[in-house]
């Protein structure tokens, strides 16, 4: 076990809600480097603004309780783009483009979905996912080929 696998079983033993990606995640959800995700907290809440599954803010994601535990997640690997976008911008500059582009897009299309939709940022972190999504179930379907069984582990 390494040190930073030791740290986040204390951790998560401590506070349930809190933890960081798994050796496996941080292996599987290859939207972000390595270093990066190995960074990322993730916290259960029981409910999120404007009823979103998950948000991000910076390297803390947050999933509502509701969000089914299955594994690989799309929504993760979504949030997980987002953490990338603020690590690169900054947090303030990233929330200052999303917070403009959704005002411009609320403007132009009198929609708050299509406005949400709009955002850059948004639109980067759907494409990726969803592309992650589909390379998450090819590598299923090939390790279910060679008769290995799907891991079961992480998300809680
Ligand atoms: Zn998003």
């Amino acid at each position: 076990m390494s040190r930073w696998t030791a740290a986040a079983a204390r951790l998560r033993a401590i506070v349930p809600f809190v933890r960081k990606l798994s050796a496996t995640e941080v292996d599987r959800y290859d939207v972000i480097s390595r270093d990066l995700a190995r960074r990322v907290w993730l916290i259960r809440v029981p409910i999120l603004p404007g009823g979103y599954a998950g948000m991000t803010i910076g390297r803390v994601v947050f999933l509502a309780r509701r969000t089914a535990p299955e594994t690989p997640s799309t929504l993760l690997a979504h949030e997980l783009v987002h953490v990338r976008q603020f690590s690169e911008l900054g947090i303030l500059r990233f929330a200052w483009r999303y917070n403009l582009a959704f005002a411009q897009g609320l403007w132009r299309l009198r929609s708050w979905n299509g406005a949400y939709r709009a955002i850059p940022a948004e639109v980067e972190a759907r494409q990726q996912a969803g592309a992650w999504a589909i390379r998450a179930f090819r590598d299923a379907e090939r390790a279910s080929d060679r008769g290995v069984p799907p891991r079961s582990d992480d998300l809680n």
